[in-house]
């Protein structure tokens, strides 16, 4: 649009010269109007809100990305190393309904490598997946694979029974190290060191090439004291700032060599609210990072298991309405629930198919509760002839029986893992694709009531 207005007394101008000398001025205006509408204005996804809730928080909407839609609220499931474990591309689009994944850059850094994925022409030819990508900025996985390596550490947090992380414990044993600039961490692989900064992350998750990606931020312990919260809220600020400024460097720097008519290839970059279980932490995080101009955003760091809604609630007030929200590695059924009903409209999280390869399978009855699953390896389904979940129409639950899939963990064959993560992820995938019908519907309470028996 800017091109073609800049150009258009230009080309009047122009009209008697001979067709070359138009060709070159032609190109001249373009790249004069590129630099004179720096920073470009254009976005490469879009947002729009279809209904709300009575509380004013919770929505349904669109998003609207260069390769397809995603209707929120939506669960996307997690690829880490650019596949859905146990599963085929066509099989999340077919069986499970997915609409959008979510790759690791720290995985990627590490293998196979940005070259790679380059020369694959980027995650979606490199995977066979034609839907929506995000990447995450890798700042979690440096942190929790490097300072938290071995340790149990978790995103909901119950304080009694934490560790600590990047505190002053024997320096030989951490395996990341955080600064102003930057996190210096050892790969989970081979043992050599890395060096994540603002930047890199930016000009990482440009080569893998997902549609929407994080800022880099500071991830630490729920246990760590209020003063290194706040510490890690600010620093997380200032990179903020940071990769915005890189990446519309390197937009500006594709722009100039597309032809005016073409798209520059460049993805959406989402800011990353902090603040852990602090409320006036997680309210400042949030009108900082919502003030600046990104295209969506992210809320990350830990949450207190009961009360992960309140905390969601403080985040989305203080963000812009027509902006799309992420709620980072959350993913159980009832803080789905909750946070959708606080304004988040997209979620992803690896536990579906971490538990459906351990022998968990969701049900519906008792989400509030861990009750909310069976245990396949349990004795009481070796001659269960039922479906894993009576009321599921997923593939896995149309065709097999708990009996077959508790006998396939039994004997270690794969076919188990397959089978169990189409339906737990079918499972998260349309048990938020109803909520979404509920929002539309205006019946969310009921909704509600249905899925949330004890
Ligand atoms: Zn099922």
């Amino acid at each position: 649009m800017h091109a073609n207005n800049a150009n258009t007394p230009h080309l009047i101008l122009c009209a008697r010269e001979p067709i070359r000398v138009i060709r070159m001025h032609l190109r001249i205006c373009i790249t004069l109007a590129s630099l004179l509408t720096f920073p470009y204005s254009y976005t490469m996804i879009s947002f729009d809100i279809h209904a709300r809730l009575p509380n004013g928080r919770g929505r349904a909407g669109t998003i609207t990305t260069p390769h397809g839609k995603i209707e929120t609220p939506a669960f996307i499931p997690v690829a880490t190393k650019a596949t859905i474990k146990a599963l085929t591309p066509e099989m999340l689009r077919d069986y499970v309904g997915a609409h959008a994944t979510l790759a690791n850059t720290y995985h990627l850094y590490l293998q196979p490598g940005t070259e790679v994925l380059k020369k694959a022409g980027g995650l979606h030819q490199f995977m066979n997946w034609s839907g929506p990508t995000y990447t995450d900025s890798g700042g979690f996985q440096a942190f929790s694979l490097g300072a938290a390596y071995g340790k149990n550490v978790s995103k909901l947090a119950n304080v009694k029974e934490g560790v600590t992380i990047d505190t002053d414990e024997d320096a030989s044993v951490r395996l990341a190290h955080v600064d102003d600039d930057g996190v210096t961490f050892k790969s989970i692989i081979d043992g050599s060191t890395h060096r994540f900064t603002p930047e890199t992350s930016i000009d990482i998750q440009h080569a893998i090439g997902a549609d929407m990606i994080f800022a880099f931020d500071e991830c630490i312990s729920p246990q760590e004291s209020y003063e290194r919260q706040k510490a890690a809220v600010e620093r997380t600020h200032v990179w903020a700032k940071r990769c915005l400024e890189h990446h519309e460097k390197i937009k500006s720097q594709k722009s100039n060599l597309k032809s005016a008519n073409s798209h520059p290839e460049v993805p959406a970059l989402l800011g990353i609210v902090q603040g852990g279980r602090h409320e006036d932490l997680r309210k400042l995080s949030a009108k900082v990072i919502g003030g600046m101009d990104f295209e969506g955003f992210g809320i990350g760091g830990s949450f207190d298991k009961d009360d992960i809604g309140t905390a969601v609630g403080w985040v989305c007030d203080e963000l812009p309405e027509g902006k799309p929200r992420h709620l980072l590695g959350i993913g159980d059924p009832i803080d789905l629930i909750l946070g959708i009903e606080n304004g988040i409209d997209t979620f992803d999280c690896v536990a579906p198919t971490r538990i459906a390869r351990n022998g968990g399978a969701y049900i519906r009855t008792g989400l509030s509760a861990q009750a909310g699953r069976i245990n396949l390896l349990n004795a009481q389904f070796i001659q269960d002839f039922t479906p894993l979940d009576p009321e599921c129409e997923c593939y896995t639950c149309k065709n097999y029986t708990r009996a077959y899939i508790a006998h396939l963990f039994r004997a270690k064959e794969m076919l188990a893992a397959t089978l169990t993560s189409i339906h737990n992820l079918y499972f998260v995938v349309n048990l938020v694709k109803k909520a979404r019908q509920a929002i539309i519907d205006g019946d969310y309470e009921g909704f509600k009531k249905k899925y949330l028996v004890k």
